[in-house]
């Protein structure tokens, strides 16, 4: 029978909820080494949540320790790949088997609501694990061309160990696509989440023991960044970090590994990505990937749709659609309403940023056409309505810089050339799409636009086959798809002589 979520399903399962927040390190919970802790504050009330602890750099010696250990014992990287497979699928059945729980976890931390958390969260971290673990035993090395009497063996080694560091926007998936390719290849991971979304790492480690892991494989070390993170990146024994968050502690992650030992980093930023509508779109499909693109996960997102750069003569009526559709679809609720499209953001901090962005914009000469402002403070939580501005120009904030908050800035255009003059003039290259019936044009737009993915008349399509990452200030390195496999690998070649040359 399939269940029917009411808010009071998910009340009850909150109230049973004992969420573990000590890191996970060689198979076991345990608390720091110094005893320190924190508490979260939960963003959909404010109120006290979990208490976890505040990792250090004795905390990661001990999980690096751990890491390095398994993988010099091979046991893991040395298994059959059949067998490996098995317990990357177990994994991945157990986490939907664990679905509600983990879903619970990553709603308390971060305030998205439950259903999305469970519908898309959860569902793309199983699916993630299951596709990597699918990859085990398809994966071959090559033999290189050479002379008659000798051959040389193209290895694919793993690294040994990954650290990775990374956001509190959707822990689940990108520790995902870390964890995926990282442990399909045979590496032992540490994974440092950020301080605000701890709890469902920590779940998705307990559930790689059960599902047959070796301990050690992937330890979860939970903290701040300077705390817990920079010693990660600053390790001597840790082979690479796998990164996301944005381009200024990037910038400072590059900074570590030259400091260190220069292992090597891979990079997912920030973005200010653009969506372009050329006159002749279909506007109701372009108003509807701008309000979803941009208002989603309420625009927490690196690839968020936030410059809507729109052909003048109809950017009147695209503005009226986008508000049509956010105000029919986009609802915003508390957390655990299953109703709810969007919930909170992610901290009382983070809002006020949000406010402080709105309000730039503002006194920059925008004019906000709807929503934009903060609401439900009677909860205790942390919420800003989706809403557009317009009369934006792209040197103001709210084009420049990432609002990480439902807000959508419309700037408008009149000839191609000039549309794609301002899609280009940033320096984030993540994604963008373009809006046109004209397939001539969407191709060749599509090619200038300077980022990673670009979509032709949709938005946010994706798949585990296409590879996501950025250009230029978005960061280098791709997550998703067989190329992650090769991020955490290195080649290796091995030459043999036989018979007289
Ligand atoms: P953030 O502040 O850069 O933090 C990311 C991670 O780095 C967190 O775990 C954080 O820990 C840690 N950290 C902070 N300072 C550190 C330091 N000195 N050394 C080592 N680690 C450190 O980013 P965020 O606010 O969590 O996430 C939002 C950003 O992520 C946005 O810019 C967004 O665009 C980007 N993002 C990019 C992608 C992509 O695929 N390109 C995907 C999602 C998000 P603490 O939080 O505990 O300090």
């Amino acid at each position: 029978m399939t269940q029917e979520y009411t808010r009071a399903y998910w009340e009850n399962l909150l109230a049973g909820l004992k969420p573990e927040g000590r890191h996970f390190i060689d198979g076991a919970h345990r608390p720091s080494a110094s005893g320190a802790t924190f508490t979260r504050t939960r963003p959909m009330d404010g109120k006290p949540g979990a208490e976890l602890a505040r990792g250090g750099g004795a905390d990661v010696d001990a999980a690096v320790a751990a890491a390095r250990a398994v993988f010099e014992s091979g046991i893991w990287r040395k298994k059959e790949p059949r067998e490996k497979k098995k317990n990357m699928l177990k994994w991945a059945d157990l986490i939907r088997q664990h679905g509600e729980e983990l879903a619970m976890l990553e709603t308390l931390d971060v305030g998205k609501p439950i259903m999305a958390s469970l519908n898309v969260d959860v569902r793309l971290a199983a699916d993630g694990i299951q596709y990597y673990g699918e990859m085990i035993d398809k994966l071959y090395d090559e033999i290189a061309p050479t002379g008659p009497n000798a051959r040389a063996l193209v290895r694919k080694v793993p690294l040994g160990v990954v650290g990775a560091i990374t956001p509190w926007n959707y822990p689940l998936i990108i520790d995902a696509w870390k964890l995926g390719p990282a442990i399909a290849a045979g590496n032992s991971v540490v994974l440092k989440p950020a301080e605000q979304s701890s709890l469902s790492a920590i779940k998705l480690a307990e559930l790689a023991i059960e599902a047959g892991l070796p301990a050690g494989v992937f330890n979860v070390v939970t903290g701040y960044g300077e705390e817990a993170g920079k010693p990660l990146a600053l390790h001597m024994d840790v082979d690479m970090i796998a990164f996301t968050g944005s381009t200024e502690v990037g910038k400072l992650i590059m900074g570590y590994a030259a400091q260190s030992n220069v292992k090597r980093v891979a990079l997912e930023l920030g973005g200010k990505s653009p969506l372009v509508v050329f006159e002749d779109a279909d506007l109701d499909a372009a108003a509807s990937a701008a309000a979803w693109g941009c208002f989603y996960n309420s625009g927490e997102t690196c690839h968020a749709s936030t410059r809507l750069i729109v052909q003048r003569s109809v950017q009147e009526a695209l503005i009226e659609k986008i508000q049509a559709v956010t105000r029919r679809e986009i609802t915003l609720g508390h957390p655990l309403d299953p109703s709810a499209q969007i919930g909170a953001l992610i901290e009382e901090d983070h809002m006020k940023k949000v406010l402080s962005m709105i309000a730039a914009g503002e006194k920059e000469g925008g004019r906000r056409v709807f929503g934009a402002e903060r609401v439900m403070d009677e909860t205790g939580g942390y919420y800003v309505s989706p809403g557009v501005f317009v009369d934006v120009t792209n040197d103001m904030k709210l084009a420049r810089q990432e609002v990480f908050g439902p807000v959508l800035a419309a700037i408008p255009f009149e000839t191609e050339e000039e549309a794609l003059r301002i899609a280009n003039d940033t320096v984030y290259g993540l994604a963008g799409a373009v809006f046109t019936r004209d397939m001539d044009r969407a191709h060749r737009f599509s090619e200038a636009i300077h980022a990673g993915t670009v979509w032709i008349n949709t938005y946010d399509m994706s798949s585990f086959a296409t590879p996501f990452g950025g250009f230029k200030q978005s960061g280098f390195g791709r997550d998703r798809s067989a190329h992650a496999i090769d991020k955490y690998c290195d080649y290796k070649t091995i030459w043999q002589q036989f018979g007289s040359a």
